[in-house]
């Protein structure tokens, strides 16, 4: 009798962690493929900078990260990870540009770089300082064109749990290193 109650109470439990679980996982799912990792703003502590997203930008969910004096700024890694891309395309596109993979899919990119602070193949912790902005390749004025990428695709950009606003204009404080 005392096995048949101990097994009728564990099968209680089971079955009512089931059913929390049933309950979770939709929540659970798309929180976690959000937050899967924490990618920081890509500046020096306490820096303002506007973050702009516009129907007409290549590729549609990249951000532009303005201010009036951005150039040569400290741009720095959203993530621990390692430098797969380090490219200059001259006068086009992206000009000096940067990717770092962040594992699980994420990557990062930085564009329009007037220099490289790391080397190719290089790991970086969060924060680490990967260049410094410029206007290289297809730009008009000195800013940082920044992608967060999933498995390829490029996804609305969420800094420190904060989304930013499509399509507009955030004006977004970085706590990176602070
Ligand atoms: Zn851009």
């Amino acid at each position: 009798m005392a096995t048949v109650s101990v097994k009728r109470s564990v099968t209680a439990l089971a079955t009512s962690a089931a059913a929390l679980l049933a309950l979770a996982t939709p929540a659970l799912a798309s929180d976690v493929s959000a937050q899967a990792i924490n990618l920081r703003t890509p500046f020096d502590c306490g820096q303002v900078w506007n973050a702009n997203t516009r129907t007409n930008h290549n590729p549609q969910l990249s951000v532009d990260f303005q201010r009036s004096d951005a150039n040569n700024k400290n741009v720095r890694s959203s993530a621990a990870g390692k430098v797969v891309t380090r490219r200059d395309l001259g006068n086009t596109s992206y000009g000096r540009y940067l990717v770092i993979d962040h594992g699980g899919g994420w990557q990062t990119l930085y564009a329009h770089l007037n220099s490289f602070n790391v080397s190719l193949g290089q790991s970086v912790s969060t924060g680490t300082i990967i260049g410094k902005v410029g206007s290289t390749g297809g730009s008009t004025g000195p800013h940082l064109h920044y992608e967060q990428k999933l498995n390829g695709a490029v996804q609305r950009v969420v800094l420190n749990g904060k989304a930013v606003v499509y399509y507009g204009n955030t004006s977004i404080t970085s706590s990176t290193g602070c």
